[in-house]
């Protein structure tokens, strides 16, 4: 795959501490043959800070400024993470600014008492609560509900969008053991991989929600649309994934949101404001968990005590202290919650919808070009 200099020498640093730490990368699309050569490119330790020197002064030079933004915002990330490489310290807060370039904060009480109250409205109102929808493991009639949904989601999501957008493709994988509840790798152009974690028992809204977040309207559809500037321009960026960056904020926020966007008018399901409700709890209560441990220092024991105090089902309780635990995905648990805030922030903000979704999905965005 032909990418140009200045992706390829950040493509060199990524995959460089991706070695070194084992928690920066979790997906690359770009062949193993550009992979295999940019690999024998290492740098030596000591000549990273050239390295990012040299990336920075490329970027300069730049002349799309929209795509210099985003991968200043990259640079500046995998910098902060050389520094942690290091020996560096930080606080969660100082972690969030400097990776995610979003200043994530915890969840407010406030905002956890407002969505438990409107929660309990809400299934007044329809008469039916969250301990009504049944909920099973992942067997073989889910497997196949999952499957139908992704396949149904296809057109109507095209539908639903002012520009065209290639389908790809898709496998699946059901996986055990793993610290998040769905995960999509994409592995190669316009290709995702998507694996769901059948530790944890789902509802059918479980399955609505993983369909949109991982298929279309969500990280797929998303990548697939910036798997062009990686074709025809050679922006190698756009060739990977990089856990803690501005990249993964704003794919977690168009994921996240793209439920809203389109599953609720899609399946027009009439206690979708419940189901969104519930989801938006969930979030806010796995950026309070992520808290509660990184920054309070609490143990398992003591945040499950915590979180049982709102509307949440033990298999959801049970995921977020799995994921917030995690040596290596653990800080990330927090982001789906400012992410889904920032992203459905700025759609409702935008005069022009049309231009906003051309926007998002088809140009480098970070939190701060939203
Ligand atoms: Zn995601």
């Amino acid at each position: 795959m032909k990418i140009d200099n200045v992706s390829q020498l950040l493509i060199i640093l990524a995959l460089w501490l991706d070695e070194k730490k084992g928690d920066v990368l979790s997906s690359i699309w770009l062949g193993d043959e550009t992979l295999k050569s940019l690999k024998q490119k290492f740098p030596h330790e000591e000549d990273v800070p050239k390295l990012l020197l040299e990336i920075k002064s490329l970027i300069t030079r730049e002349p799309d400024c929209r795509r210099a933004h985003y991968l200043g915002e990259l640079v500046s990330s995998l910098e902060f993470q050389c520094h942690l490489l290091k020996g560096g310290t930080c606080s969660i807060s100082e972690f969030y600014e400097q990776t995610f370039k979003y200043p994530i904060q915890r969840v407010s009480n406030q905002e956890l008492e407002f969505l438990e109250d409107e929660i309990k409205k809400t299934e007044k109102e329809f008469g039916f609560t969250r301990w009504d929808e049944p909920c099973t493991t992942i067997d073989q009639f889910s497997k196949n509900i999952f499957l139908q949904k992704l396949e149904e989601n296809c057109s109507n999501v095209q539908d639903s969008l002012p520009f065209k957008v290639e389908n790809g493709s898709f496998s699946y994988e059901w996986v055990f053991q793993k610290p998040w509840r769905a995960f999509n790798r994409h592995n190669k152009p316009y290709h995702s991989h998507i694996m769901i974690n059948a530790d944890y028992p789902v509802t059918q809204f479980d399955l609505d929600h993983l369909v949109f977040h991982e298929g279309f309207g969500g990280h797929h559809t998303e990548l697939n649309c910036k798997d062009l500037l990686l074709l025809n321009e050679g922006r190698g960026e756009h060739g990977l994934w990089i856990n803690y960056s501005s990249q993964a904020f704003v794919s977690e926020g168009i994921a996240e949101f793209s439920y809203e966007m389109f599953g609720l008018k899609i399946r027009k399901n009439p206690i979708g404001k419940l189901h969104y409700l519930w989801y938006r709890l969930e979030n806010a209560l796995g950026n309070y968990a992520c808290f509660l441990h990184h920054e309070d220092g609490l143990r398992r024991e003591e945040i499950k005590q915590l979180l049982k105090k709102y509307s949440i089902k033990p298999g959801v309780i049970q995921s977020w202290l799995d994921f917030v635990t995690d040596a290596k995905y653990g800080k990330y648990a927090a982001v789906y919650h400012s992410a889904y805030n920032a992203v459905a922030k700025s759609f409702h903000r935008a005069k022009d919808k049309k231009q906003w979704l051309y926007t998002t999905y088809n140009q480098p965005t970070t939190p701060s070009l939203l």
